[in-house]
């Protein structure tokens, strides 16, 4: 049996409900599934709820999230998508009033964004940015606002002149660290790992994967996602010599998003994801520490 641990519902950048993630995940067969939304965790109480409502008592549903964050390489701040997993339910009360501190922080930004461009001539609201990023919204939405304007020909324009950091609109904001991430993860009961490696800014260079995954460990990095569908099986294998070098727990998913990826499908990824479901058995096996 097979399980999915990395997907996304309409409470981030996905098309499905939770309620319909969960009622496709049954149709397929799989035998569990992580909701993994961006930064926020509300689709789990609606996807808990619905499965109560059915009689699947074997069905194990596992409360995650991705995680935004950011960390150094070669002297440049990148980012890097940190996965957290609750295996005894909800986090910490703490661990969401930090997730609540990061949405305002967010949403502040994005309102001196939208400030600053109406201060160069541009009729830009928040709330038009806010209809297409959603949750997540951010410069790229601004960014798309300003193109169907006619404000700028491109999205590379938009970043060029006004979004990017030598832009005249640029604001910044503060965005977690991974280190600071991981502590908050595991301090509120939660497993962290590393989302997708093979988008690490450090490519499919071996050597240099190892050496960032030693510094996550060291600051509590429990797990690595080894299975991906931007993972060659190739790739996949060389996470799971780490995984294990490390006595990192090995995780896995689609990153299903529904129609907004049609090409990678729950549980199946791109047809190169397959995850036994004794990577959610051990999951759960890790809150016993
Ligand atoms: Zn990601
Ligand atoms: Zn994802």
């Amino acid at each position: 049996l097979i399980v999915d641990l990395h997907t996304h519902t309409d409470q981030s950048d996905g098309t499905m409900s939770p309620s319909e993630l969960v009622d496709h995940a049954l149709e397929l067969g799989l035998a569990g599934l992580a909701i993994t939304d961006h930064d926020n965790l509300d689709a789990y109480k609606i996807a808990k709820a619905h499965l109560e409502t059915l009689d699947r008592p074997h069905f194990d549903l596992l409360c995650g999230i991705e995680l935004s964050t950011k960390a150094e390489f070669s002297g440049r701040q990148r980012s890097v998508h940190l996965l957290g997993y609750w295996p005894t339910g909800k986090p910490s009360v703490s661990f969401l009033n930090w997730l609540a501190e990061l949405r305002t922080d967010r949403e502040d930004r994005n309102h001196r964004l939208a400030e600053r461009l109406r201060a160069l001539g541009f009729d830009v609201q928040v709330e038009e940015a806010r209809s297409i990023g959603r949750y997540m919204t951010g410069r790229p939405h601004f960014a798309i606002v300003m193109r169907n304007k006619g404000y700028v020909a491109s999205i590379e324009e938009a970043f060029k002149k006004y979004l990017g950091e030598e832009g005249a609109a640029y604001v910044d904001r503060h965005e977690p660290t991974l280190a600071e991430s991981i502590g908050r993860v595991r301090e509120s009961g939660g497993v962290a790992s590393i989302a997708h490696p093979a988008r690490l800014p450090i490519g499919n260079d071996f050597v240099a994967i190892e050496r960032f995954l030693e510094k996550q460990v060291d600051v509590g990095l429990d797990a690595l996602e080894v299975q991906h569908s931007d993972h060659s099986a190739e790739f996949a294998y060389a996470m799971s010599q780490l995984a294990e070098r490390f006595r990192l727990l090995p995780t896995g998913g689609s990153d299903f998003h529904g129609e907004n990826k049609p090409s990678v499908k729950l549980g199946r990824g791109r047809g190169n994801v397959h995850v036994p479901e004794k990577y959610l058995a051990g999951l759960r096996s890790k809150t016993a520490r």
